[in-house]
Order: C-alpha cells, then sequence, then structure tokens
C-alpha cells in the first residue's frame, strides 16, 4: 500500500516538472492537459491515502474478531460473546440460580442466560 502512495508521490512531482517545463512552451492545450493530469493524481493520491487508512481500520477489526476467546454469538458468529454480569435470577434467585449477561462486543447482540445452581 506505501507502494502505491510512493508511485503516486512520484507521478505528482514528474507532472509539476512537466508543468514547469510548459511554462516555456506556448501550447495552450498541452499546459490546460498537464494542469489536468496534476488535479487527477492529486485526487487519487487523496483517495488512496482513504483506501490506506480503511485497510488499516478493517484489519484492527479483523483481528480483534480472530483472537477473540468468548463464546460464539449467536446473532454473528463470531468468539466475541462475553460474560458482563451475573446477578441471582429474578424468579428462581431463591433457589439458587443466577441470570448471567452476555454482551457481544462485536454486534452489541445482548441476552441473559440462566445457570442452575
Ligand atoms: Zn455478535
Amino acid at each position: 500500500m506505501s507502494d502505491l502512495i510512493s508511485s503516486v508521490s512520484t507521478a505528482i512531482s514528474l507532472a509539476s516538472r512537466l508543468r514547469e517545463i510548459s511554462k516555456n512552451i506556448e501550447d495552450a492545450e498541452f499546459k490546460n492537459l498537464v494542469a489536468d493530469l496534476s488535479l487527477e493524481l492529486a485526487d487519487a493520491k487523496m483517495k488512496i491515502a482513504t483506501l490506506v487508512s480503511e485497510n488499516a481500520e478493517m484489519k484492527e477489526k479483523i483481528q480483534a474478531l480472530t483472537s477473540a476467546t468468548g463464546e460464539v454469538c449467536p446473532k454473528c458468529n463470531n468468539r466475541t460473546f462475553e460474560l458482563i454480569s451475573t446477578r441471582p435470577h429474578p424468579t428462581f434467585g431463591e433457589l439458587g440460580s443466577k441470570e448471567r449477561q452476555y454482551e457481544c462486543s462485536g454486534c452489541g447482540f445482548s441476552e441473559a442466560k440462566m445457570v442452575d445452581p
């Protein structure tokens, strides 16, 4: 990816050298083409920078999902379903049953599970 950015940077500096040379040329169409080329290259460099940061974000997300060690989430199937709290079950708490609250850090799905003593 960084190779891509340096290629475009090289192309941009080539275009600006062309623009310098074009000052000595009286052809208006040539000058316009060089100016358009510079603009297109600057635009391409910005789009590549956006792609590079998106790519880094996605790599981070994939890393987080593939290295997760929680239970499998019933909604998104990633191992990001984690226990966040335990309390006595509202109905069967006196008999020793507990209610465990799980939440998925990937998709936000949340569910309570009843656990018998
Ligand atoms: Zn999930």
